[in-house]
C-alpha cells in the first residue's frame, strides 16, 4: 500500500526522470573509468615500450662490444652443409661447452677439420670456437648463425670446442684460462649468467667434456670462474666508457 501511494504521489514521469538520470550517471562513471584505464594501459604501455627499447639499445650495445674479449683468431669456414649451415641463430640462450676427443689435436687442427667436411662429407659437425692446448681461440661461425655441436640446442646456444692432451680430457692452464676468459665475455656480451653455460652432456647425456662430467665440482668451480669473469668484463666495459 505504501509503495502504491508513493508512486501514486510522484507519479511514472517521476520514476523515469529519476531511472534516466541514474542512467546518465552510470554512463558518465563508465566513460570516465574508461579514460581513466586507457590513460593508465598508455602510460604503462609507453613505460614498457620505452623500457624494453632501452633494453634492447644496451643489449645490441654489448653484442657490438669487443671490451673484455680475450685474443682470438677469426677463421670462419666456408659456408657448406656440413659444418657451417648458415642458418641464422635467432636467440642465444646459452653457451656449451665440449671437448675435441681428440688428445694432442690443436685448435687449427680442429677447425681445419670442420672446413675440410665440405669436401669429405665424412659428418655434420663443427663449433663457434675452438680453444687450443696453449690457450690460443679460433673462431670458425659467427655468433649470428648456428653451429653443429650441440644437437637440440644447436637452435639457441653457442658453443666452443676444448682441446686437451690426453684421455682424461682435463684442459691445461692454459685452455682453462682462455676458456673462462672467452665464456665470461660471451656471457657479458650476449646477457647471459654462468647458469646458461653448459656441458654438451647437460643436453644429450654425452660424456662431453669429460673431465667436466667425471668431476662436477671442477665443473662447478668453472661456472663460478666464469661468474667472476662476467663481474671483470663488466669493470672493463665501465672503465671504458668513463675514457
Ligand atoms: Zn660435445
Amino acid at each position: 500500500m505504501r509503495k502504491q501511494g508513493y508512486e501514486g504521489r510522484y507519479g511514472k514521469r517521476y520514476t523515469e526522470r529519476k531511472n534516466r538520470r541514474k542512467k546518465v550517471r552510470i554512463q558518465r562513471i563508465t566513460l570516465l573509468g574508461t579514460a581513466v584505464l586507457t590513460a593508465c594501459l598508455i602510460a604503462v604501455g609507453g613505460t614498457r615500450i620505452g623500457a624494453a627499447m632501452e633494453e634492447r639499445r644496451l643489449l645490441e650495445a654489448r653484442n657490438e662490444s669487443f671490451v673484455g674479449a680475450p685474443p682470438f683468431d677469426v677463421e670462419l669456414l666456408d659456408v657448406n652443409e656440413y659444418s657451417r649451415p648458415g642458418i641464422p641463430l635467432e636467440q642465444i640462450n646459452g653457451i656449451v661447452i665440449h671437448y675435441t676427443a681428440n688428445p694432442g689435436s690443436t685448435a687449427q687442427n680442429n677447425r681445419d677439420y670442420f672446413e675440410g667436411l665440405k669436401d669429405s662429407h665424412e659428418t655434420k659437425v663443427s663449433s663457434h670456437f675452438v680453444v687450443g692446448i696453449e690457450g690460443e681461440i679460433v673462431q670458425c661461425i659467427p655468433s649470428s648463425e648456428i653451429a653443429y655441436a650441440s644437437n637440440s640446442r644447436n637452435s639457441d646456444t653457442l658453443s666452443i670446442e676444448c682441446c686437451h692432451t690426453d684421455e682424461t680430457g682435463e684442459f691445461t692452464e692454459a685452455t682453462y684460462t682462455s676458456l673462462v676468459r672467452l665464456t665470461g665475455w660471451l656471457c657479458y656480451r650476449f646477457n647471459l649468467t654462468s647458469e646458461d653455460v653448459i656441458r654438451h652432456y647437460d643436453v644429450t647425456g654425452k660424456i662431453c667434456p669429460k673431465y667436466y662430467v667425471a668431476h662436477p665440482e671442477a665443473w662447478e668451480q668453472f661456472k663460478a670462474d666464469v661468474g667472476e669473469q662476467i663481474k671483470v668484463v663488466e669493470q672493463e666495459v665501465l672503465a671504458a666508457e668513463g675514457e
